[in-house]
């Protein structure tokens, strides 16, 4: 699946992008000495901060365009955007404005 961009004029092959995370936010947010304490591996994470030890798996989840097949790994039936994406199905247009913004947002 294509869409042409409206940021870039380009056409973006949908099916050949994934987006992520290096690491959990909480990474970012260690001490030094918490930090040596953890552990950041290529498919999971532990945290050891003030407020305990936190485990962290990698997982690749997908949304559905509707009418497409169900995902394999599935969220918990909640009101947030990305689990309601997941269960219903996202629509076209809200893929392509998301995939828009990560292709072209600022480096941080
Ligand atoms: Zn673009």
């Amino acid at each position: 699946m294509t869409f042409v961009c409206t940021t870039c004029g380009k056409q973006h092959e949908l099916d050949d992008l994934s987006f992520g995370a290096h690491a959990p936010l909480q990474w970012d947010a260690l001490t030094e000495a918490e930090r040596k304490r953890s552990l950041l591996g290529n498919e999971q994470c532990e945290v050891d901060d003030s407020e305990g030890r936190h485990f962290y798996v990698c997982a690749c989840l997908e949304i559905p365009v509707r009418e497409a097949k169900r995902a394999f790994v599935e969220l918990e039936p909640t009101d947030h955007p990305l689990a309601v994406d997941q269960r219903l199905g996202i629509e076209e247009d809200r893929l392509q404005a998301i995939v828009t913004k990560l292709l072209h947002a600022a480096p941080a």
